[in-house]
């Protein structure tokens, strides 16, 4: 089984990778894959460049040898569609392997919004990693026909399900992250140590 977890990473912190260490071990995954974003679709281009971001995903993982990245986003030109990403994942394993799109509450809540959202699910189940009193926004029509309640029934297929996992969620974002750079405020224990040595050595998220 195969995991992706896609994100801007501008920067990765703890909030991203406490969850994928969780989500990796409670689904025994073979692998679990950051996919940095090149050209996010729903908001403006980052300042910090996808190459930069990459080098900090890099430094964030290189003693957690359960998590990898994969860049293909950024060799591809425009918009970086999480459809076309998945597709391309899915053409490279077999049909009956199941293949995971992790996402948070926030991106779930946007979920119908997303360039040919439907087809996600040909590719791949999506798992919703929750706080405990999560309550879904997005209309439960969308996908009461794919809700599964039980995590092992997941793995008899290889794509088309939504599952709800509970996880620790730490209040990180990289929003509030670049707002502590910018007011040259102590960033430390949000993200690792040496992304923050990165992000000063380059003067990243600067006011
Ligand atoms: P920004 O503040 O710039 O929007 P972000 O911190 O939300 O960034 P993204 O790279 O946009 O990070 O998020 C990638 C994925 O990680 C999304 O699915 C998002 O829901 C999830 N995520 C982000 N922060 C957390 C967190 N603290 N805990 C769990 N999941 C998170």
């Amino acid at each position: 089984m195969i995991g992706i977890y896609g994100g801007t990473f501008n920067p990765v912190h703890y909030g991203h990778l406490r969850t994928a260490i969780e989500v990796n071990e409670i689904f025994a995954l073979d692998e679990l894959r950051l996919v940095p974003c090149s050209q996010p679709a729903h908001r403006d281009e980052p300042e910090v460049s996808a190459a930069m971001r990459v080098q900090m995903l890099q430094l964030a993982i290189q003693a957690t040898p359960q998590l990898q990245i994969d860049t293909r986003e950024l060799e591809r030109a425009g918009p970086s569609y999480m459809a076309d990403t998945l597709a391309s994942i899915r053409a490279e394993i077999a049909v009956d392997r199941p293949l995971f799109l992790f996402i948070g509450t926030d991106a779930f809540n946007g979920l119908s919004s997303w360039h040919r959202w439907q087809v996600l699910f040909d590719y791949a189940h999506i798992v919703v990693m929750t706080r405990p009193a999560f309550k879904p926004e997005t209309l439960v029509k969308f996908y009461a026909d794919k809700l599964v309640n039980d995590k092992h029934s997941l793995k008899s297929c290889a794509s088309g399900k939504i599952y709800f996992q509970q996880v620790t969620q730490l209040d990180i974002s990289a929003t509030f992250i670049r707002q502590i750079f910018a007011m040259q405020r102590n960033p430390s224990f949000l993200l690792p140590e040496a992304i923050i040595e990165y992000i000063q050595a380059k003067q990243l998220y600067k006011a």
